[in-house]
C-alpha cells in the first residue's frame, strides 16, 4: 500500500552498531528505503573502522525491514532478527585466511537450499581481498546466476586486490578512517580508559582501539610492529633481530600485523616520509601476499629483511 510505504520511508531508521561513517550509512539507508538494494556491494577502506559490522547491520536491516514492528530496523524483536545468525538466508565469512573455492561452493549450496517467505538472501564476506583466483571465478558465476533475490557485501581494504571483472560489478561504498571527533567521542561516551600510547597505536580506528584494549597480547604485538616501523627507517642489526623475533608469531597474526605496518606507512604525511618508504611498503605488501598464499614464514621474514 503506497500510503504505508510513504510513512515507512519517512520514519524508518537503521540502528547501526558502528560509530561515524554517516554518508555511507545514509547511502545504504536510502537504497533500502527506496527499495533499490543492489545485488553486490564493495565496502572499501581501512581495516578496523567497522566495514564488516556495518555490512552485517545492513543485511539484518534488509531482512527485518518488512517484518519490523517499530520503524527502527533491525528491531531485534521479530522472528527474522531473533534467528538471524542461524538463518539459512544469511551467510557470513570473516577470517584472515585465504578464501578458497570450497568457501564459495558452500555459499552457493547454502543459498540454493535457502527458502524463506521473503526470500532475500544476504552474504557478508570480510577480508574479501583474500579470495584466491579460483574462488573469485566461482563467485563471478554466482553473481551471474543468482538464486533469487540476493545481496552480497564484500569488505576489503582496497579494490586492487580483486579482479576487475568482479570490481566492475559492485556498487562501491568508500570508507575512510574514523574522524578524530568520532574517535574521541567514542572514547568519552564509552568511558574508555585509553592511554595516549594506546590511542596512537589505534591510528584513529575504533575497532583497533577496542582490540588493543581488550587483549594485552594484541597490544604488545602492535607495539612491536610500531617499533619495527621506526627501526626500519635505519635498518641495522637491531632491525634484523626484531624481524627474526617475529618467528614466534603465527602466520594469521603476522598477516594482521603486516597490514597494520602498511597502515602506519599510509599515516605518514609526505614530509615525514623517507626515501626508502616506497621500498618498504612494497616489501611488506609482498610479504603479506606471500603469507596470504601460504608461503613459509621464515622465507617471508627473510625476504622483508633483505628488501628493506
Ligand atoms: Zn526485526
Amino acid at each position: 500500500m503506497p500510503e504505508i510505504n510513504t510513512i515507512r520511508m519517512r520514519e524508518t531508521e537503521i540502528k547501526w552498531s558502528v560509530v561515524g561513517h554517516e554518508k555511507q550509512k545514509e547511502f545504504l539507508k536510502n537504497a533500502l528505503l527506496s527499495d533499490r538494494v543492489s545485488q553486490f556491494y564493495l565496502l572499501v577502506g581501512p581495516d578496523n573502522v567497522g566495514k564488516t559490522s556495518l555490512a552485517i547491520d545492513f543485511s539484518k536491516a534488509i531482512k527485518c525491514y518488512r517484518e519490523a514492528v517499530k520503524p527502527v530496523v533491525p528491531c531485534q524483536k521479530c522472528e527474522i532478527c531473533r534467528s538471524f545468525r542461524a538463518s539459512a538466508d544469511h551467510f557470513l565469512l570473516d577470517s584472515v585466511e585465504e578464501i578458497k573455492i570450497d568457501d564459495i561452493r558452500l555459499l552457493k549450496k547454502r543459498f540454493a537450499f535457502a527458502a524463506n517467505r521473503d526470500g532475500h538472501k544476504t552474504a557478508v564476506i570480510g577480508n574479501a581481498q583474500n579470495l584466491n583466483r579460483e574462488a573469485a571465478n566461482a563467485f563471478l558465476k554466482l553473481l551471474e546466476e543468482p538464486a533469487g533475490a540476493t545481496t552480497f557485501l564484500f569488505a576489503l581494504p582496497s579494490l586492487g586486490w580483486l579482479p576487475q571483472t568482479i570490481v566492475s560489478r559492485g556498487q562501491k561504498v568508500i570508507f575512510t578512517l574514523n574522524t578524530e571527533k568520532d574517535f574521541q567521542n567514542f572514547i568519552k561516551q564509552q568511558n574508555i580508559a585509553a592511554t595516549k600510547t594506546q590511542q596512537a597505536l589505534a591510528l584513529r580506528r575504533i575497532g583497533l582501539l577496542k582490540r588493543i584494549l581488550e587483549d594485552e597480547d594484541q597490544y604488545l604485538s602492535y607495539s612491536r610492529i610500531r617499533d619495527l616501523d621506526r627501526l626500519s627507517e635505519t635498518p641495522g642489526l637491531e632491525f634484523l633481530n626484531q624481524i627474526m623475533s617475529l618467528h614466534d608469531v603465527d602466520s594469521q597474526q603476522l598477516r594482521i600485523l603486516f597490514t597494520y605496518w602498511l597502515l602506519l606507512e599510509n599515516e605518514k604525511t609526505p614530509d615525514t616520509l623517507l626515501k626508502n618508504s616506497l621500498k618498504k611498503s612494497q616489501a611488506i605488501a609482498q610479504g603479506l601476499e606471500m603469507l596470504t598464499f601460504n608461503a613459509n614464514k621464515k622465507l617471508v621474514l627473510d625476504s622483508i629483511a633483505v628488501s628493506i
